[in-house]
């Protein structure tokens, strides 16, 4: 992926087939499905891809055991298939996780063990692996540090996991290798409509060269997430509020504090919510949270009552007594709920289903659902653009579309290490990332500031936000270095993460 060939497609006065706004999961997963069926396609994200919702899920691929308690049998259907494919379609970037219920009865053992039994029968052929009852004494072997106080038994089963801001850059090169254009820091700014009201292009914003486009189309797809509402009143002033953000927040700690390859998923916490430990890249992360709010911010911050109920919570369940001082990055996703305007639920209730509504000027907008379901909500999105813009009918191929660049990586890093071995140094101690990752993030992958890298290329700032700091100078001045870039770009790019950062510290 090079942006300065994204902007020549995009200076080149063409007619595109379907524009996509929004480069989080949805959006560029309707940009694969749209290439892929070989549309003209532009996609275009105001910051960076998955600088959302999507960096900050709290990475399962699932069906959503909880849904299915719930009784959304055709959501978690949906979700076990997709599961399914995303784990065959990019094996490098997702795998089978353990997971252990805790349980402190019989009868919540049986209660769970038939729910997940559906689950796995649900799953079908795509199934991750059978469920099983486990003793007081396997449960205690699965999830070591599990306080075993009143603890009758568990149950194992299995869901996949994941790496969602790579997962995300990787879909948007494989968008690319099908022909579509994307480009990151390009923010959709106005609509333009013919006489009949009707949309037939977009006003885009370069925001780096602070350029103006207006890019023709023959239909828009809205893929904003929790900005929605804000994108269909840029077509319509009046339009009603179709999304309502509930904020998730998530801790990660060192695995020291919860070891063994199992999560632990807690279904119902005494106060009722859902409580995850998972294993992640050596570190746990544990969350989350469901709490509506009103304001919509691109890095949103952790209530004290959140942060308070995750460490309280955990040390309930755990022999452990983690506090403040412990986490090592807290990050906070706003999720995209849709509004229903007759329901009384709260957000934990609200539907994870997705939903697409067409309006009277033909902007397609899609949202909801899961990180897991992106596939099959770009699917629906795609269809819906190809009957409204009267576009030639093909079938949709995404199925079974890989989504692996890992040989052309793995190439590509060996490459820069043999041309430069100071590459091959390790950018910090005690993690496994080295300084040709960075230099591969800015050819191929579309990296642009210190946080591109630090944050969703290298996940450092979600797995120590210390330790990103630490290491932002050295990052930045190799970075300036490849972009030709002064030591003034490089103070304001470190003072800009810096700021960041520190929100991701407690
Ligand atoms: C706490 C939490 C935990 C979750 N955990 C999981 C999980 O484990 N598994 C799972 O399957 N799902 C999970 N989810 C749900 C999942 O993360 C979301 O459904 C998904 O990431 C939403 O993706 P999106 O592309 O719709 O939105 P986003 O990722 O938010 O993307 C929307 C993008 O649109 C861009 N944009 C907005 N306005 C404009 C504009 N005018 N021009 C250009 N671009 C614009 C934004 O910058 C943003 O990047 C979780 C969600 C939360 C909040």
């Amino acid at each position: 992926m090079n942006r300065s060939i994204m902007l020549e497609n995009l200076s080149k006065d063409a007619i595109w087939d379907i524009v996509i706004i929004g480069g989080g999961a949805t959006g560029v997963g309707c940009a694969i499905d749209a290439a892929s069926r070989g549309y003209k396609t532009l996609l275009v994200e105001q910051y960076d891809f998955a600088k959302g919702t999507s960096s900050k899920s709290t990475k399962l691929v699932h069906g959503g055991v909880r849904y299915l308690e719930q009784g959304n049998i055709n959501l978690v259907m949906e979700a076990l298939r997709e599961r399914g494919h995303l784990l065959k379609n990019a094996p490098h970037l997702t795998h089978v996780q353990p997971f252990v219920i805790p349980v402190y009865s019989l009868w919540e053992q049986l209660f769970y063990t038939i729910g997940l039994k559906i689950y796995d029968i649900l799953s079908g052929t795509l199934s991750l692996g059978k469920t099983k009852m486990l003793s007081k004494k396997q449960t205690e072997q699965q999830i070591p540090f599990i306080n075993t106080d009143k603890l009758y038994g568990g149950i194992l089963y299995f869901d996949g996991q994941f790496d969602d801001s790579l997962l995300c850059i990787e879909m948007a090169e494989t968008a690319v290798q099908q022909g579509a254009t994307v480009l990151n820091y390009c923010k959709a700014i106005n609509f333009v409509k013919d006489n009949e009201g009707k949309i037939i292009g977009v006003e885009v914003q370069d925001e780096i060269n602070k350029i103006s486009y207006q890019v023709k189309t023959k239909v828009v797809i809205n893929a904003t997430g929790v900005f929605t509402n804000a994108v269909m009143q840029l077509d319509d002033a009046h339009k009603h509020e179709f999304v309502s953000p509930s904020q998730g927040i998530h801790l990660v700690v060192n695995n020291k504090h919860f070891n063994g390859a199992a999560a632990m998923m807690i279904p119902k916490t005494s106060d009722g919510r859902v409580l995850f430990a998972v294993p992640w890249h050596n570190k746990v992360i544990i969350g989350t949270t469901d709490t509506p709010v009103n304001t919509i911010d691109i890095e949103p911050t952790p209530l004290k009552e959140e942060v308070d109920f995750i460490l309280s919570h955990f040390n309930k369940y755990c022999n452990s007594s983690i506090s403040r001082k412990d986490v090592l990055s807290v990050y906070v996703g706003l999720r995209p709920l849709v509004n229903n305007k007759k329901s009384k639920a709260k957000t934990a209730q609200l539907s994870r289903a997705h939903s697409l509504t067409v309006s009277d000027s033909g902007l397609i907008t899609i949202t909801g659902g899961k990180w897991t379901t992106y596939r099959s909500m770009a699917q629906d999105a795609v269809n819906n653009a190809v009957f409204v813009a009267k576009l030639e009918r093909r079938k949709c191929i995404t199925t079974n579309l890989s989504i692996d660049n890992l040989i052309a990586r793995l190439e590509a890093l060996n490459q820069l290490k043999i041309t430069r071995p100071e590459l091959a140094d390790l950018i910090h101690p005690k993690y496994l990332f080295i300084k040709a990752e960075i230099i591969y993030a800015i050819k191929y992958q579309m990296a642009i500031t210190l946080e591109d890298i630090l944050a969703r290329r290298i996940r450092l700032l979600f797995l120590d936000a210390r330790i990103a700091i630490q290491v932002a100078p050295m990052v930045a001045s190799i970075m300036a270095e490849e972009l030709n870039k002064d030591e003034d770009w490089i103070t304001d790019q470190v003072n800009s993460f810096n700021q960041l950062a520190k929100q991701y510290m407690l």
